[in-house]
């Protein structure tokens, strides 16, 4: 399933609306297109042309904070 569904408090009107639209995998940008079949090649506001798909790569630094993160949970 895809995210196109997305709940956008801020933009949207009233409570917890839910708004057909994109979001963007790297810095969580969401946003409304003018024609929802129209999906853009980059986020609008990073510019990353992999908005579309969940992050798969991280850092060593990132690693590091995962896994820092499972350990605190125990
Ligand atoms: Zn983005």
């Amino acid at each position: 399933m895809e995210d196109r569904v997305i709940s956008m408090k801020k933009e949207g009107f009233g409570v917890n609306v839910l708004i057909l639209g994109h979001r963007c995998h790297r810095c969580k940008h969401a946003w409304v297109p003018r024609d929802i079949s129209e999906i853009p090649e980059i986020c609008p506001k990073c510019k990353s042309p992999y908005w579309k798909k969940p992050k798969t790569r991280f850092t060593k630094k990132e690693l590091k904070k995962m896994n820092k993160k499972k350990e605190s949970k125990k």
